[in-house]
Protein backbone atom coordinates (compact mmCIF):
# COMPACT_ATOMS: atom_id res chain seq x y z
CA UNK A 1 0.00 0.00 0.00
CA UNK A 2 2.31 2.64 -1.14
CA UNK A 3 0.74 5.88 -1.73
CA UNK A 4 3.46 7.16 -4.23
CA UNK A 5 5.01 9.85 -2.30
CA UNK A 6 7.82 11.81 -4.25
CA UNK A 7 10.57 12.90 -3.31
CA UNK A 8 10.28 16.38 -2.38
CA UNK A 9 13.38 19.18 -2.36
CA UNK A 10 12.80 22.14 0.62
CA UNK A 11 14.83 25.09 1.09
CA UNK A 12 15.39 25.82 5.47
CA UNK A 13 13.98 28.28 6.58
CA UNK A 14 17.29 28.72 8.70
CA UNK A 15 20.17 28.35 7.11
CA UNK A 16 18.68 28.11 3.48
CA UNK A 17 20.06 24.99 2.06
CA UNK A 18 17.88 22.71 0.31
CA UNK A 19 16.95 19.67 1.94
CA UNK A 20 14.98 16.32 0.68
CA UNK A 21 11.61 15.74 1.95
CA UNK A 22 12.26 11.77 0.87
CA UNK A 23 8.94 9.82 0.68
CA UNK A 24 9.32 7.92 3.76
CA UNK A 25 9.52 11.03 5.37
CA UNK A 26 6.25 12.27 4.04
CA UNK A 27 4.86 9.01 4.71
CA UNK A 28 6.04 9.28 8.24
CA UNK A 29 5.01 12.99 8.65
CA UNK A 30 1.67 12.66 7.37
CA UNK A 31 0.97 9.73 9.73
CA UNK A 32 2.04 11.39 12.09
CA UNK A 33 -0.61 14.25 11.44
CA UNK A 34 3.19 16.52 11.47
CA UNK A 35 2.66 19.79 8.63
CA UNK A 36 5.46 20.28 6.44
CA UNK A 37 8.99 20.59 8.24
CA UNK A 38 10.59 24.14 7.80
CA UNK A 39 13.87 23.45 8.37
CA UNK A 40 16.43 21.00 7.56
CA UNK A 41 17.46 17.84 9.40
CA UNK A 42 20.45 19.90 10.81
CA UNK A 43 19.05 23.06 12.19
CA UNK A 44 16.13 20.95 13.31
CA UNK A 45 18.24 19.01 15.85
CA UNK A 46 19.73 22.51 16.76
CA UNK A 47 16.42 23.68 17.62
CA UNK A 48 16.27 20.52 19.56
CA UNK A 49 19.16 20.76 21.54
CA UNK A 50 18.49 24.22 22.17
CA UNK A 51 14.90 24.15 23.41
CA UNK A 52 16.59 21.61 25.74
CA UNK A 53 19.23 23.96 27.23
CA UNK A 54 15.95 26.19 27.70
CA UNK A 55 14.20 23.83 30.02
CA UNK A 56 17.52 23.04 31.45
CA UNK A 57 16.89 19.72 31.99
CA UNK A 58 19.91 18.97 34.03
CA UNK A 59 22.49 18.75 31.07
CA UNK A 60 26.36 19.70 31.65
CA UNK A 61 25.28 23.58 31.13
CA UNK A 62 26.37 25.31 34.31
CA UNK A 63 23.09 27.33 35.89
CA UNK A 64 23.27 31.03 34.73
CA UNK A 65 24.64 32.75 38.10
CA UNK A 66 23.26 36.38 38.09
CA UNK A 67 25.23 39.41 40.07
CA UNK A 68 22.54 41.52 42.14
CA UNK A 69 24.03 45.35 41.17
CA UNK A 70 22.62 48.31 41.80
CA UNK A 71 21.90 50.15 38.36
CA UNK A 72 23.98 53.28 38.10
CA UNK A 73 21.85 56.08 36.40
CA UNK A 74 18.60 54.78 38.10
CA UNK A 75 19.58 53.29 41.25
CA UNK A 76 16.88 50.26 40.70
CA UNK A 77 18.64 46.89 41.83
CA UNK A 78 18.85 44.61 39.14
CA UNK A 79 20.53 41.16 38.11
CA UNK A 80 23.54 40.83 35.44
CA UNK A 81 24.39 37.65 33.69
CA UNK A 82 28.65 39.04 34.25
CA UNK A 83 30.97 39.42 37.61
CA UNK A 84 30.53 43.75 38.08
CA UNK A 85 33.18 45.15 37.32
CA UNK A 86 33.98 47.59 39.58
CA UNK A 87 35.43 50.53 37.27
CA UNK A 88 32.61 50.57 34.95
CA UNK A 89 28.73 51.47 34.95
CA UNK A 90 26.19 49.14 35.46
CA UNK A 91 22.74 49.46 34.13
CA UNK A 92 19.60 47.76 34.63
CA UNK A 93 17.72 46.94 31.28
CA UNK A 94 16.00 50.44 30.66
CA UNK A 95 18.95 52.40 31.57
CA UNK A 96 20.82 49.92 29.29
CA UNK A 97 18.76 50.23 26.36
CA UNK A 98 19.05 54.07 26.30
CA UNK A 99 22.30 54.01 26.98
CA UNK A 100 23.03 52.55 23.90
CA UNK A 101 20.50 54.72 22.27
CA UNK A 102 22.95 57.28 22.30
ZN1 LIG B 1 19.03 24.39 7.80
ZN1 LIG C 1 18.43 52.06 35.52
Amino acid sequence: MNRNYENIILQCADCGCEFDFSPEEQEFYAEKGFSTPKRCASCRSRNRQRKNEKRGGGGSNRPQVRYDVTCSACGVKTTVPFKPNQDKPLYCPDCYRSQRQD
